[in-house]
């Protein structure tokens, strides 16, 4: 069983309602146009899976797993990129999924190397976007909730790979860390 302490954030049906108006905004921006959905391992996987069921889009479903070494002398955010799983996308309107923004490294690293791979554009979705914590100026073109920076789980979200199977985004307790 998952400990049933963890303060909640986000309700399951504030979640679902969000990604309801989301699926509405992101499909009146393509306007039927074809849609390739680059989702980020493995944190995007729920909110990828609920969204895309609203999108009234034709699409296309690919991944990339990127990872940062944070270590206590790492500063830069250093990324690795693992980006076998994705087709060729040239030409290709781009909507990458993410979970979080929280420094934007991440995505700012991430939208500037799908560009290189000559797509005709990217935007990117995120759930989740802490506020005051951003270190490069980064805009994401949808965004579900602005949250205050705590450590977050559930939903997809995790902490040492766990409690991504939560329903709701609830805020990691202390003596659990
Ligand atoms: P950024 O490059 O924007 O600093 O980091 C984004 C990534 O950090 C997210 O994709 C996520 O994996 C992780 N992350 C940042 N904040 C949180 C959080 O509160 N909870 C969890 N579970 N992951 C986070
Ligand atoms: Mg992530």
């Amino acid at each position: 069983m998952i400990r049933n302490d963890i303060p909640v954030l986000i309700s399951s049906e504030r979640i679902q309602q969000r990604v309801d108006e989301l699926g509405r905004e992101i499909a009146a921006t393509y306007k039927g146009t074809p849609v390739t959905i680059v989702g980020v391992l493995t944190g995007c996987l729920v909110f990828l899976a609920d969204l895309i069921r609203r999108l009234d889009l034709p699409l296309r479903i690919s991944l990339v797993q990127a990872s940062s070494y944070r270590g206590a002398a790492t500063t830069s955010g250093a990324l690795r990129v693992q980006d076998d799983l994705l087709p060729d996308l040239r030409g290709r309107e781009i909507l990458l999924i993410d979970d979080i923004l929280d420094s934007g490294q991440t995505l700012n690293y991430l939208v500037e190397h799908l560009k290189k791979l000559g797509t005709a554009s990217v935007r990117v979705a995120v759930l989740l976007r802490k506020t005051g914590t951003q270190k490069v100026a980064f805009e994401p073109d949808f965004c579900g909730f602005n949250i205050p920076d705590e450590f977050v789980i559930g939903y997809g979200l995790d902490y040492n790979d766990e409690y991504r199977n939560l329903p709701f985004i609830g805020v990691l307790p202390q003596d659990a860390r």
